[in-house]
């Protein structure tokens, strides 16, 4: 009986380090703008008889920071291979890539096996036959995980758990998109599949759910999986064979004669040390014991470094655990509604203090702060400017008027009205509604149901 229940899931992941020039050539990395093969060498383009340059420095040490802050051991001896394979994007008909820099580390229960680096190939378009070496030799660190995983839904939140370690470190692209997932899995201990080359968390989820009902189809039907390399065609959320699984002798491995082994110095690696940044779970805690927050509302802040780094600043200025909630629930809502970051949305620091403190001050209601929160993305002007602009600056504090608004919105909407007297409680809410709308939400909840309850039942 096999065990189809049994998924084994393991990683290698391959991600851009923000450095200013290529891995062995003095090319800048800032591809994106150029005009195909115009941001090339005849180092990073393969010329007959040009050599590499020695690594470059910022790449090695960026390596190191990741693979520190993932917990790994440093190698202290790092030497660079070729490892072939014939495809347009490749002009040396190989890529250099390294032994491991940093081994058995530990990442959110998954261990960590290897960190390495290594260069980026260029880019290939089969339908234009076209190839743009821009992009090759471009840095990339490669992150390899034992098969730890046994789910998509635990694939998807490890790797949101490494891009913050990406971001905590800042030492990653932060254009985001550069990240690469080849995925390994294998169910009931049968031959491992490999999925290449997905570009996205999402990407990565739907490719292990189609192939796990795939390969589960398979086995129920007696049929063996076979060890393949499968490609995922996003569009159609499906993956599809490429070739027969290489195995590792088939890239003929061998050291670059070209590129000197480079030794890791005592010195070198206490200087990393001393500089190496928090990691988010470093973060939440400080989060936790410093200002008292839930773990729950400290995690959501410390998800990303930016939002973090605001926040810290913001509990200067404002109460903490008031505006760690706001962060959390209002803030973060119109970030993900938007699908920013808090670093893309624009908003500034000095922006979302003077709004709390408009809240905190009664200035505005709770109400008018959401509104305002939604329209301060990539707005110049101040929370304040916006509420006086749409006429929400003050809080209707004076009761006869709430009291006339509220007799209205009852002789407006009886049938409301009715259902409320009739027992349908819930229609309360309804009529609170309506005077949140005539005050343009300027009233507070609480006085608006004082009233109606006094109206409603005499
Ligand atoms: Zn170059
Ligand atoms: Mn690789």
């Amino acid at each position: 009986m096999l065990m189809i229940d049994e998924v084994k899931i393991g990683f290698e992941i391959h991600e851009q380090l923000a450095t200013r020039t290529k891995l062995f050539c003095k090319c800048s990395t800032d591809y994106r703008n150029a005009e195909p093969n115009t941001n090339v060498c005849e180092i990073c383009t393969g010329q007959p008889g040009a050599k590499p340059m020695a690594v470059n420095k910022e790449a090695l040490e960026a390596a190191i920071t990741i693979a520190l802050m993932l917990g790994c051991e440093i190698k202290r001896e790092v030497i660079f291979l070729r490892k072939h394979y014939d495809y347009p994007d490749l002009p040396n008909g190989y890529q250099r890539t390294s032994t491991p820099i940093g081994v058995n580390g530990e990442l959110a229960g998954v261990r960590i096996w290897e960190v390495h680096l290594e260069e980026d190939p260029g880019k290939y378009d089969p339908i234009t036959g076209r190839v743009d070496y821009n992009r090759c030799g471009v840095p990339l660190i490669e992150i390899v995980t034992a098969p730890d995983i046994k789910s998509p839904e635990q694939a998807r939140e490890f790797l949101k758990e490494l891009v913050k370690i990406f971001d905590y470190s800042n030492k990653t692209r932060k254009e985001g998109g550069t990240m690469r997932v080849d995925v390994n899995i294998s169910i009931a201990n049968q031959a491992r599949v490999e999925i290449k080359n997905i570009n996205s968390i999402k990407g990565v989820y739907k490719a292990l759910k189609y192939e796990i009902m795939r390969q589960k189809n398979l086995l129920k039907r007696g049929i063996k999986i076979r060890r393949e390399t499968r490609a995922f065609i996003e569009e159609q959320m499906i993956t599809k064979p490429m070739r027969l699984k290489e195995y590792a002798e088939d890239y003929r491995y061998i050291p670059d004669p070209d590129v000197l082994p480079i030794k890791i110095t005592d010195e070198m690696l206490e200087k990393i040390k001393r500089n190496l940044p928090e990691t988010p779970m470093e973060k939440e805690k400080k989060l936790m014991e410093k200002y008292g927050l839930p773990k729950e509302v400290a995690r959501v802040i410390a998800s990303e470094y930016e939002l973090a780094k605001v926040y810290e600043e913001v509990a200067r200025h404002v109460d903490a655990k008031f505006a760690a909630y706001w962060i959390k629930d209002e803030l973060k809502r119109v970030l993900e509604y938007n699908d920013l970051t808090f670093a893309q949305s624009g908003i500034k620091i000095e922006h979302l203090i003077e709004l709390l403190k408009m809240i905190k001050n009664e200035e505005i209601t709770v109400k008018v702060g959401k509104k305002i929160i939604e329209m301060m993305i990539g707005n110049s002007k101040s929370p304040r400017e916006i509420a006086k602009e749409m006429g929400l600056l003050n809080v209707i504090s004076d009761e006869e008027t709430v009291k006339k608004v509220v007799l209205e919105v009852i002789n407006e909407n009886k049938k409301a009205v009715q259902d409320y007297l009739s027992g349908k409680k819930e229609a309360i809410n309804y009529l609170v509604g309506q005077v949140m709308k005539k005050t343009k939400g300027r009233v507070k909840p609480q006085i608006v149901i004082k009233y109606l309850n006094k109206f409603l039942n005499t």
